[in-house]
């Protein structure tokens, strides 16, 4: 893939047309279009390391900004590294019904860590919404996470370095851990939030759907039984 702004002003990209991101503000995956190229001249005379392009989402029309590293400075072009850096990422998506307060609140705190790259910060809220869902489950909900998070690493062919530093992250408590908190990389942090929604959405959200389920099978049973009726008292009026 080779990308370089020339003489012109205009931004040549042999992968021009495979462009396509996660978009941040419509999170449709879409292809983006440049709009905004700094100028030939502009860039020769400054020689900056890193290049910002602005481009328009093709589904949404809002702009999306690219960071790129200038890797050659030539008499006629300006030559990009393929690798850019998307200066706003979209957010991650998580149906928050059923979470307990404390929970949703941490959970929330710890995927805008995440969106905003900032790793360590994202594992670090992570153990606290561990620690808030085993004051709530109790001993018994704590095994059960735990036997859960096996799960995950068996089904998913989790490696046995990443799975140490995810358990590590939740099980352990602050000063308390026989290891430093493990910095996440990118693999890890990702193979992180995948086990944290896996984990509230078997703690709360799957029992909460199903209890609303049975709820709405029960209403219909005593109603076609014809013993739901509730007598309407009317008080005072
Ligand atoms: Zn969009």
């Amino acid at each position: 893939m080779s990308v370089h702004i020339d003489v012109n002003n205009r931004l040549v990209h042999d992968q021009e047309h495979n462009l396509a991101l996660t978009c941040p503000h419509c999170q449709v995956l879409s292809h983006i279009t440049p709009v905004g190229v700094p100028s030939y001249a502009t860039l020769a005379a400054n020689k900056p390391k890193h290049i910002g392009i602005v481009y328009r989402c093709d589904a949404c029309n809002e702009p999306v900004f690219l960071r790129f590293t200038a890797k050659v400075y030539a008499a006629n072009r300006v030559e990009l590294a393929s690798h850019y850096v998307e200066i706003e990422r979209a957010r991650e998506k998580f149906t928050f019904t059923y979470l307990p307060e404390e929970v949703e609140e941490l959970f929330k705190e710890a995927l805008n860590c995440y969106t905003a790259g900032c790793l360590n910060a994202f594992a670090s809220m992570c153990r606290r919404v561990a620690q808030a869902v085993f004051a709530d489950l109790g001993e018994a909900g704590k095994l059960q996470v735990y036997d859960q998070l096996n799960e995950v690493r068996d089904m998913a062919g989790v490696d046995s370095e990443t799975f140490a530093d995810v358990k590590a992250i939740l099980f352990s408590r602050d000063g308390e851990s026989p290891a430093p908190m493990p910095k996440p990389d990118t693999y890890q942090a990702g193979v992180l939030l995948e086990v944290m929604k896996d984990m509230l959405y078997q703690v709360y959200i799957r029992k909460g759907r199903m209890q609303q389920a049975m709820m709405v099978r029960r209403f219909f049973a005593d109603e076609a039984a014809g013993n739901n009726v509730t007598p309407i008292t009317r008080t005072g009026a």
